[in-house]
């Protein structure tokens, strides 16, 4: 996929709230071995990937309702999980 000239920078849809955003305005998860559900900081991981805003209310909603595991189909375990919710503890409740 070279010479693919694109006006615009590349948009992703958070899984939380379904919002379009810029890929650099919403945080990466990637699914790593086991299953789990790692943040992924520079958002270049291969694997499964999936997107959230990076507010504390969308982290909520996918992390209770599941939406992050089946947006990685996988089944977090429950450090993984507390490791999340941390996380999105050091998040502003509005991005
Ligand atoms: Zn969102």
């Amino acid at each position: 996929m070279t010479g693919e000239k694109s006006k615009y920078p590349p948009q992703r849809t958070c899984i939380a709230c379904r919002q379009v955003k810029e890929k650099k305005a919403l945080i990466r998860l990637v699914r790593i071995e086991n299953g789990v559900a790692e943040i992924d900081v520079f958002g270049n991981k291969p694997g499964r990937g999936a997107y959230l805003c990076s507010n504390k209310i969308c982290w909520e909603l996918a992390l209770k309702k599941n939406r992050l595991e089946y947006a990685l189909r996988t089944k977090l375990n429950e450090d993984n999980r507390q490791t999340l919710i941390e996380y999105s503890h050091n998040l502003l409740e509005e991005s």
